[in-house]
């Protein structure tokens, strides 16, 4: 039972071959059975499950495809009255008064929570090694990471511990640890989904956004979360389509695009295999062509000053007072904020305090901040120039497979590395997606990534279903 996709589990509720509290208590014995070795969640909210899913089964309607399904939300998106810590030790304990606006959408569409799932530190990180509660291992190899900062829900998707996941993306954290686990990983144009309670790290760049095991479940998610929201300003009264009408299967007509920077220092095991999924693009129709996108280079320092910048001002809010831990060695206001701020953040949040603090300052703002902010302005006239060639781009996702827990803890700029393909999408507001396109030598997952213009996820899920239909790689599964 634990295998179904969205799209399955709704056929299965529909014809009453289980019921919503079967399926919930399915993944709940996994989640039981996994939990120990894989540390996927913070917080496993079995109760609050079986009273939806008792709930969704009492009422009986199953029109909406998400009625009844179990799913698992990144610990950084906010739930009335269940703890959402951003994995950090300063809101170790926080309850927040109010449900995010994307978990508000999936409760009203009869989603089940199943449980809140580990991310790195305020998403802070590419592994979920800055998880204040350790780290999650890839359940393909359990000596590796899972990726990140979205680690748990990837693992949630790869490992069938619930339907379906919700993460966040700010430059890849929801394509990358769905490349390394092996499932769908889709990125929202910036805007495209309501913001207004997920825990902000650098709000110009954050989006929110579905892991899955299929495209098509992708499709079925962002039906439910996109869409102009009251709460949040940044997102525009476009009205969303239904993702499903782009669930097609021939490639005629479609231009891809291929830019070689993002070939350049990856893994060859990698490039292979994204070379191979580039031919069976072509094979189902799509004419390949080759872009040049010769901003990349610039992409991780750009990404890095402006979302650090970003994060820093963000994580003033935390002081110690207004909520979350309190110092309880201190005898004035100032000793309060430094203390509480010093025993409660991990070292990557203190790392972009001190860098975006840097770079924002008198002196430095100009040579930093403002030429970064010049930099994302000329790459996004660059992404325009290449979607006037072709419909989508693609690429790999990460440049490596996953790496072995520890490996580069002690390297940030090594960590930062891992983001080198993800971060220009999270610079330039694009769509994208991460869909399963194959196993390296030492049977590690391979992801392919691909973009498009703002506001054209129509055109990522027809490619990627397109590839998904025509391939099996999306069906294997970790040997746990
Ligand atoms: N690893 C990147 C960072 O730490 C991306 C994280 C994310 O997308 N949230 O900034």
């Amino acid at each position: 039972m634990i295998e179904h996709t969205i799209a399955s589990a709704n056929k299965g509720l529909k014809e009453k071959q289980f019921s919503s509290v079967e399926l919930t208590q399915a993944y709940l014995d996994r989640i039981d059975a996994t939990e120990e070795k894989l540390n996927t969640f913070i917080t496993i909210t079995k109760e609050e499950a079986l009273k939806q899913a008792k709930e969704a089964d009492e009422k009986g309607d199953f029109s909406n495809p998400l009625a009844g399904i179990p799913m698992a939300l990144k610990d950084i998106i906010c739930t009335k009255g269940i703890k959402t810590t951003a994995a950090s030790k300063i809101l170790e304990n926080y309850t927040p008064p109010y449900d995010a606006e994307v978990y508000t959408r999936l409760k009203k569409a009869g989603s089940v929570l199943i449980g809140k799932a580990n991310t790195d530190q305020f998403a802070m990180g590419s592994s979920t090694e800055t998880s204040h509660f350790g780290v999650t291992k890839n359940p393909w190899d359990l000596e590796r990471v899972v990726g990140g900062s979205s680690g748990g829900p990837a693992a949630v998707a790869a490992a069938d511990l619930a339907c379906y996941s919700i993460g966040t993306d700010t430059g890849g954290s929801i394509r990358q640890p769905a490349s390394l686990s092996s499932c769908v990983g889709f990125k929202v144009t910036y805007g495209r989904v309501p913001r207004y309670g997920v825990i902000s790290y650098a709000s110009s760049f954050d989006t929110i956004g579905p892991l899955t095991k299929t495209v098509e479940d992708a499709a079925l998610v962002l039906n439910t979360i996109c869409g102009h929201s009251n709460h949040d300003s940044t997102t525009p009264n476009i009205l969303a389509p239904d993702y499903t009408n782009f669930l097609l299967e021939s490639l005629k007509g479609i231009k891809v695009g291929v830019p070689k920077e993002y070939f350049e220092d990856v893994e060859q095991e990698t490039v292979d295999t994204v070379i191979k999924g580039i031919e069976t693009l072509k094979s189902l129709g799509a004419e390949i062509i080759e872009v040049n996108l010769p901003l990349t280079k610039y992409a991780i320092p750009t990404y890095y000053i402006l979302a650090k910048s970003e994060g820093s001002t963000n994580m003033a809010r935390y002081d110690g007072i207004k909520y979350g831990h309190t110092t309880d060695d201190a005898k004035e206001l100032l000793d309060i904020y430094m203390k509480s701020r010093d025993e409660g953040f991990g070292d990557e949040v203190k790392r972009t305090i001190m860098i975006g603090t840097y770079a924002l300052s008198s002196g430095y703002y100009d040579a930093y901040y403002l030429k970064a902010a010049k930099v994302r302005a000329l790459m996004k006239r660059e992404f325009e120039e290449a979607f006037e060639k072709c419909d989508v781009l693609v690429t790999p996702t990460s440049p490596f497979t996953a790496f072995k827990v520890g490996e580069k803890t002690d390297d940030p700029l090594a960590m930062y590395a891992a983001d080198t393909l993800t971060v220009p999408a999270g610079i330039c507001g694009l769509p994208g997606v991460s869909i399963p396109a194959g196993f390296d030598s030492k049977g590690l997952p391979i992801g392919l990534q691909l973009m498009a213009n703002q506001f054209e996820e129509g055109k990522v899920l027809h490619v990627a279903h397109a590839f998904e239909q025509a391939t099996e790689f999306h069906k294997k599964k970790p040997p746990l």
